[in-house]
């Protein structure tokens, strides 16, 4: 894939002025390559597949009259397609959605069509042709519930991409209550309507928005904050700080070889190859790192947890004489029968570190062995990387798709080697920018 040449088309503008080539009479972008009467500066890219279209600034010193104003170039015929297709996606679409809380819980709706069919979201939607961001989200909501709404202020703001997709929405996410919750479902377009906490929320919904407005909202409640509790083991003292860049990493099968039986005495933990080499070329990219296990063996009453900290004592050891400091270790001792926040696929450990920590979904990764820790990182909102051996991979490959990860890998080093070669994209890291949010205080 992406092997196909692919053409490569400059789109230079500014301030609403577009330069252009006549063409056999028509209008076009210039081709990369191609030279141009002035320097310019790159300024992002739009990927239309088989035509990418590279976005400059030009370094100009007077405001170019002679150029195409943007506005113009719909109305006219001897404009090229691609041209048109490049500044109507410079046009921003913007939803408008609202996090209704009660207490640490708030309130989602499942829809029965559109993007979100089957999913559950919050409350929220386009905004109409004319209408300020306040207005359409209480015309959405109250639409969608048939109770009023009271906003309480806007919560954040956020920008996001869709992959494949060279157009980009701006989400207004709102904190708010309801008047009454006498609820008038919309028939035609939501079946349900319920109060979750912020853990449940994350694992129902598939909205980016609503993602990092549900984490958002969880770090600025005191409710929320307090209402969730999550075992830790105490790695070191804590150096909070918002927005700390973080790797979680699963333990057994990506940091140790797993084991029949469990871990369950230190002399059983056995580091696997790579791993120690791969956490270290992560810290050393200034990536803080958290580690995020189920212990099953403790749910199960196995492995006593006075037990599993000895354990981690001696991998925090092994990490330590190679110059490796792991952040914290989250673990959830309960089994697969409970209904707890911290259990993966829920992503109740990432969100502790949100808390504790300064880890954020945009600037963070999950790495995992099994499709449910890909899960655990997609219902967080960060990127995830899926590690194994290449038969397990095969052996898992129906089950991750749904989680769609951005890395796959044999083993930590080479998806930490991933994870730096991607955060070095420009283009990737400027977008990770753009979505860098100045609002939250922790
Ligand atoms: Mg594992």
């Amino acid at each position: 894939m992406g092997q196909r040449a692919r053409r490569e088309h400059l789109f230079v503008e500014t301030d609403g002025q577009v330069y252009l080539i006549r063409d056999h009479g028509n209008l076009r972008f210039p081709r990369a390559g191609e030279k141009l009467p002035f320097l310019t500066e790159p300024n992002g890219v739009m990927d239309f597949g088989t035509d990418r279209v590279l976005r400059q600034k030009p370094r100009l010193d007077h405001h170019p009259e002679e150029w195409l104003g943007r506005d113009a170039i719909f109305e006219r015929t001897d404009v090229d397609p691609l041209v048109k297709r490049a500044i109507y996606t410079t046009m921003i679409r913007c939803v408008s959605e609202v996090i209704l809380s009660n207490g640490p819980r708030v309130l989602m709706v499942k829809a029965v069509r559109g993007f979100s069919k089957g999913y559950w979201n919050v409350p929220g939607g386009f905004m109409d042709y004319g209408e300020s961001p306040e207005v359409g989200v209480e015309r959405e909501a109250e639409e969608e519930i048939g109770v009023g709404i009271r906003l309480d202020g806007l919560l954040n703001v956020y920008v996001s991409g869709f992959p494949g997709k060279p157009a980009y929405t701006l989400g207004f996410v709102y904190k708010g209550h309801i008047a009454s919750d006498a609820f008038r479902l919309k028939p035609d377009e939501i079946e349900d309507v319920g109060w979750f906490t912020v853990d449940k929320a994350l694992t129902l919904t598939r909205n980016p928005f609503a993602k990092w407005a549900l984490v958002d909202f969880f770090l600025q409640s005191n409710e929320a904050r307090f209402a969730l509790s999550v075992h830790r083991h105490g790695a070191a003292p804590h150096v909070g700080g918002p927005d700390r860049p973080t790797v979680f990493l699963d333990r057994d099968g990506v940091i140790n070889r797993g084991r029949a039986g469990y871990v369950r005495r230190p002399d059983q933990f056995q580091f696997l190859p790579g791993a120690i080499q791969g956490m270290r070329l992560l810290q050393d990219r200034g990536w803080q790192l958290v580690i995020v296990t189920n212990q099953d063996a403790a749910g199960w009453k196995l492995l006593p947890e006075a037990q599993l900290a000895k354990v981690h004592d001696r991998m925090l050891a092994g990490l330590r004489k190679a110059g490796v400091q792991v952040a914290e270790i989250y673990y959830c001792p309960h089994n697969v029968l409970s209904d707890c926040a911290c259990r993966k696929p829920r992503p109740g450990m990432l969100l502790a570190a949100a808390r504790d920590l300064g880890a954020r979904p945009r600037s963070a990764w999950m790495v995992g062995d099994k499709p449910m820790d890909v899960q655990t990182g997609r219902a967080f909102g960060c990127r995830t990387a899926w590690v194994g051996p290449k038969a397990w991979r095969r052996r898992f490959a129906a089950e991750v798709r749904p989680w769609s990860p951005d890395v796959v890998a044999d083993g930590l080093l080479e998806a930490a080697r991933a994870i730096v070669r991607y955060s070095e994209d420009p283009v990737v890291e400027a977008s990770r920018k753009s979505r860098a949010d100045p609002t939250i205080t922790s």
